[in-house]
């Protein structure tokens, strides 16, 4: 009997839709070659090119002509209308999500689209705080030596997980208007008991399928907020008698990401630690396209690599697709079914298979194959079943 699941693709902008295409023909083989796997999947629009798009459309009509020659000739209160009537995650495709399964992310965001303030459009955030993802899941994982700028590692000597928490920290206060006129202005870092308790949860849960150690990162020895984050880490960890526990500052942890990687098992961070050590993770495994990530919450998750839409190299084809086939692995990981958890190994399989070869690269690792023919590459790669 097949297994269906339902999943809505979210490609969004610049490198998102290359990288995508290559994940869904990978989950396309996985569930040809295995009996009880199927995917019905439907493609909707969010992300920057979105935004510009329903702002276009909002202002159409009879005006578009006088208006576009106002915007081209820069008249301010055009400009800001025009900027007010786009949306880049629209309501109508928000309400469509509670339907599917799992939700495969492309990436969001162009340098040129950003709001009135400044900030880039990103949809994939607000996803994460209004789907309650709270459990942002980064697995940094070494496939082979010479993809790390470390000297003298192994294949897998660098395997650890890092837990952001991604609906509060340092990002609560993201959406709060700035004053153009002040000359002062605060970010607050929110932690809650509630919020900080799940993630640390998590972190632990995580740990206990790996090697059961849970590193806290934090910087308590400043930061009132960080001190009760690991006021809670201590409490909730006497919870998991079992696991082995460590505390380390932020500032001290990349350093030691650097210097011994080996240390970390599971990290468990708040939001935006986890955004920049996340990177700083990539790097150590050959940078943002070998990083997948999961955005998991109670009910709902979404999937989508570590990147962003890397406008720099958006449309030439050169994109690494491998962090987002490592996404679509980790959704059939958490959809959690034997047949699901089988297609999640084939693929872990075969990026290893493709990446025992030092001569299969993308660009981003020296190489010269293309988004394409990476993702070839790993699929002729997969185990037949
Ligand atoms: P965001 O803030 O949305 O995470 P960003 O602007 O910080 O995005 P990315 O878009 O992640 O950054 O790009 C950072 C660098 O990594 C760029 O030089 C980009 O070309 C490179 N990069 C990102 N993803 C990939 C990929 N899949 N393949 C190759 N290079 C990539």
């Amino acid at each position: 009997m097949k297994t269906t699941f339902r999943i809505a693709l979210l490609p969004g902008d610049g490198i998102g839709p290359d990288v995508t295409a290559e994940a869904v023909r990978v989950l396309q083989e996985v569930a040809r070659r295995t009996d009880d796997l199927h995917f019905e999947m439907e493609e909707f629009s969010i992300g920057a090119g979105e935004y510009l798009k329903s702002a276009q459309a909002a202002f159409g009509g009879t005006k578009r002509e006088r208006n576009s020659a106002d915007l081209a000739a820069g008249s301010e209160s055009v400009v800001r209308e025009f900027l007010r009537s786009g949306d880049p995650l629209p309501e109508r495709v928000f309400e469509r999500m509670p339907e599917f399964d799992a939700i495969l992310l492309g990436a969001m965001g162009l340098p040129g689209v950003r709001w009135p303030d400044g900030t880039e459009m990103a949809p994939q955030l607000d996803l994460r705080e209004r789907l309650d993802l709270y459990s942002g899941v980064r697995p940094i994982y070494l496939f082979h030596p010479d993809d790390s700028p470390l000297k003298g590692r192994q294949a897998g000597d660098i395997d650890f997980v890092l837990l952001r928490e991604s609906t509060e920290g340092l990002f609560s206060t993201r959406k709060t208007p700035r004053d153009p006129a002040a000359e002062r202005t605060t970010d607050t870092m929110l932690i809650t008991r509630a919020g900080a308790e799940r993630v640390i949860r998590a972190a632990f849960r995580i740990a206990a399928g790996r090697r059961n150690k849970v590193t806290l990162i934090d910087k308590a020895n400043v930061l009132p907020s960080m001190a009760f984050f690991r006021q809670i880490f201590d409490e909730v960890a006497r919870e998991f008698p079992q696991a082995q526990t460590d505390h380390v500052y932020v500032d001290a942890a990349a350093l030691y990401l650097v210097q011994r990687p080996e240390m970390f098992d599971v990290m468990v961070t708040e939001n935006m630690f986890g955004d920049i050590l996340s990177d700083l993770g990539a790097a150590l495994v050959g940078g943002m396209g070998m990083a997948p990530s999961a955005d998991i919450g109670d009910k709902y998750a979404v999937f989508q690599p570590s990147h962003g839409s890397a406008p720099d190299i958006a449309g030439q084809g050169i994109a690494n697709p491998v962090a987002t086939i490592l996404s679509a692995a980790m959704m059939l990981d958490w959809l959690n079914t034997p047949a699901s958890r089988h297609g999640a190994a084939m693929i872990q399989t075969a990026v290893r298979t493709v990446f025992a070869d030092p001569r299969a690269r993308t660009r981003d690792l020296g190489g010269s194959l293309s988004t394409g023919e990476m993702g070839a590459a790993v699929l002729a790669a997969l185990p037949e079943k």
